[in-house]
């Protein structure tokens, strides 16, 4: 009789346990909705006056005398890094609820890695740095592209890799691999001259937040979420970044990616306005 209240009492006990841990994980997930909600709601609602502000310095640079547009120039690029942490916030609240997912549009390859090179010249050259870009001819036609993700990955790699180098040369390359009948291999490199990184702090710069702690990287005021946010949308297109890199030499960072090809389209922006 002992026996069997005492059995009671466990089964009471085990069945309580599991309620409980049910209820946890029940709140756990709720309040991570909760806070991906809050994020995105939040970037959105900073975003807009903040475009607001960034046109409003552009319209204003253009009639200001010298003085005025060194002041103005300082204060677009502090709206452009607000902007920038704010995107990535927006976007890491999306990767972190897995509902990124990728968007394809018929893209002129080259067209956009030129963009790319266009968007980073300028911050190359206030650093005194060569932004060189090496692209494969034979890629010079129409893919189904996520785009925007796309310059996502690259922008991030090219901005840290001048962000992170004094002197010397940040190169894109970008190369076919192998070819099928729809589908191409494209190889992309970014190379850079600058700090590099030392070994123990390689296997963790992938991670959210994850800042090394050492004076030129504390100084640049990252979020941390860049890498994380390249890694997330490479995985997307089923593939994985390696990173190699020498303390004081440089960077290189590598992905390869399988690529659809698409049908040559006239007029590639009609496709959407955000
Ligand atoms: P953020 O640049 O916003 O801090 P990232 O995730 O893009 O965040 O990068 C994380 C850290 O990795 C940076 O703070 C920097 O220390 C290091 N890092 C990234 N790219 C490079 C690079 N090309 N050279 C040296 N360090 C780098």
């Amino acid at each position: 009789r002992i026996s069997k209240i005492k059995y009671e009492q466990q089964e009471e006990g085990l069945k309580r346990e599991k309620e409980a841990i049910i209820l946890k994980k029940k709140q756990t997930e709720e309040t991570a909705k909760m806070r991906q909600e809050f994020l995105s709601a939040m970037s959105h609602e900073i975003r807009t006056p903040l475009n607001a502000v960034t046109s409003i310095i552009s319209m204003l640079k253009e009639r200001a005398d010298e003085d005025d547009q060194k002041l103005l120039i300082s204060l677009q690029f502090s709206s452009k890094n607000l902007m920038r942490i704010i995107n990535d916030i927006l976007d890491f609240s999306k990767l972190d609820s897995d509902k990124m997912k990728l968007e394809m549009y018929a893209v002129n390859f080259v067209e956009l890695i030129n963009n790319i090179r266009d968007t980073y010249l300028g911050m190359a050259l206030e650093k005194g740095i060569e932004l060189n870009v090496h692209i494969d001819n034979k890629l010079n036609k129409f893919y189904q592209l996520d785009d925007t993700k796309l310059f996502q990955i690259l922008g991030n790699l090219v901005s840290n890799a001048i962000k992170y180098t004094n002197d010397g040369a940040v190169d894109i390359d970008i190369k076919l691999i192998s070819s099928k009948n729809d589908t191409d291999k494209v190889s992309f490199r970014v190379k850079d001259t600058g700090v590099g990184i030392a070994k123990k702090e390689q296997s963790r710069l992938f991670d959210s937040f994850y800042i090394p702690s050492t004076i030129t990287t504390r100084n640049n005021g990252g979020t941390g979420l860049g890498l994380a946010i390249v890694k997330k949308i490479v995985e997307l297109y089923g593939s994985s970044v390696t990173l190699k890199s020498e303390k004081g030499k440089g960077s290189i960072f590598r992905f390869d990616l399988v690529i659809e090809k698409a049908a040559e389209v006239i007029k590639v922006d009609q496709k959407r306005t955000d």
